[in-house]
């Protein structure tokens, strides 16, 4: 019960988590997962692991869903939020976990971009045209997105269309607030536009990447839809902002492996993913000071998260037994930012 009085007062905070379901081939095993719980998920530490003390390990959430949960059950959850964005609200919403836990399939969904399947990205802008056209007797909404990655703590435009190198700044203007204006803003009113775009954007973060290098799970992506309403009854101007972040990978490189390079992302990576805990903790606490400034990635996202800004982050999981080292540092972070 205290539990539930602290998640109200935090509010503005969510966090959900996902189970990925065992891939194909591996559904023999046992899953680390012992039960679940609208609110909390448990799983069992085996004896003699190093991992901590034998037994059954409790986690509570704001919402869990299991291995059987559909997209369409995990967005049913994450709708108010987006449609908040049409109110003026700023909102982020995060995937993240350790490489091959489900974050690409919860934003993005599958390739094939099945109607079952297809992800929070896409039912987001779906919604938000659906809603906006709604409203248009009273608001007339514009809607345009931007695609970015931060790689190395670099900024890179994912919908250049000649390709995604040049290094970008973020600002900060009065009139604007925190932006990229280097990065291409793109007006969008069609489902069939927002796939043009995001496949661009998927191909111009495999540019960069060899077969050796999969830098999808190695960077952030961070897709960006601006919303502008005029209100044709008062004539007030609306606006809000949605940051749709693909994170990458959370695992810890391993240490005899990584030199050069990797070392180099690794680092990257571990920075900014706990400058982003730094600033979800400090939110969560009400602190005074949040520290934003610590990486790329908060700066970028520094209007989406505190204030009146809404955030909900997705904590994803895998079943297997070997996973088990890294879930338990993946639901560390999930603890310390909720
Ligand atoms: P990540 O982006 O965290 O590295 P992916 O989203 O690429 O992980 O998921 C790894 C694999 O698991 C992919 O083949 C993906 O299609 C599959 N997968 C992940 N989550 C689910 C799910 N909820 N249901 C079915 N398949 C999933
Ligand atoms: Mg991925």
């Amino acid at each position: 019960k205290l539990y539930n009085l602290v998640q109200d007062l935090k509010g503005n905070i969510r966090v959900y988590c996902r189970v990925r379901p065992f891939l194909g081939g591996q559904a023999s095993q046992n899953s680390v997962v012992c039960s679940i719980e609208e609110g909390s998920m448990s799983l069992m530490i085996p004896p003699n692991s190093k991992l901590g003390k034998e037994g059954k390990k409790t986690f509570n959430f704001n919402k869990v869903f299991g291995s059987s949960s559909t997209q369409g059950e995990v967005f049913a959850d994450t709708q108010p939020l987006i449609r908040s964005v049409l109110d003026g609200y700023n909102v982020c919403i995060f995937a993240y976990g350790q490489t091959g836990s489900g974050k690409t399939y919860t934003m993005a969904g599958p390739d094939n971009l099945d109607e079952d399947t297809i992800g929070v990205n896409y039912r987001a802008l779906r919604d938000l045209f659906f809603l906006s056209d709604q409203r248009k007797d009273t608001i007339i909404y514009e809607i345009s997105v931007q695609m970015l990655e931060i790689y190395n703590e670099q900024v890179r435009d994912l919908l250049a269309p000649e390709g995604s190198n040049k290094r970008l700044e973020i600002r900060n203007s009065s009139s604007n607030g925190i932006n990229v204006p280097e990065a291409n803003l793109v007006p969008v009113s069609t489902t069939s536009e927002v796939i043009n775009l995001m496949n661009l954007g998927h191909k111009n973060r495999a540019v960069g990447s060899t077969a050796m290098n999969d830098r999808s799970s190695r960077s952030h992506s961070c897709l960006t839809v601006h919303v502008h309403g005029k209100n044709l009854v008062s004539g007030s101007i609306i606006r809000g902002c949605m940051h749709l972040v693909d994170l990458a990978g959370s695992e810890r490189a391993d240490k005899t492996e990584a030199t050069g390079d990797r070392l180099k992302e690794a680092q990257h990576i571990n920075k900014s993913l706990s400058a982003l805990g730094d600033v979800i903790a400090s939110l969560a606490q009400k602190n005074a000071h949040v520290p934003y400034r610590n990486s790329k990635l908060t700066q970028l996202l520094q209007d989406a998260l505190g204030g009146q800004a809404k955030t909900l982050m997705f904590v994803h999981m895998s079943p297997e037994p070997d996973a088990l080292g890294e879930t338990l540092s993946t639901l560390k972070f999930a603890e310390r930012v909720s």
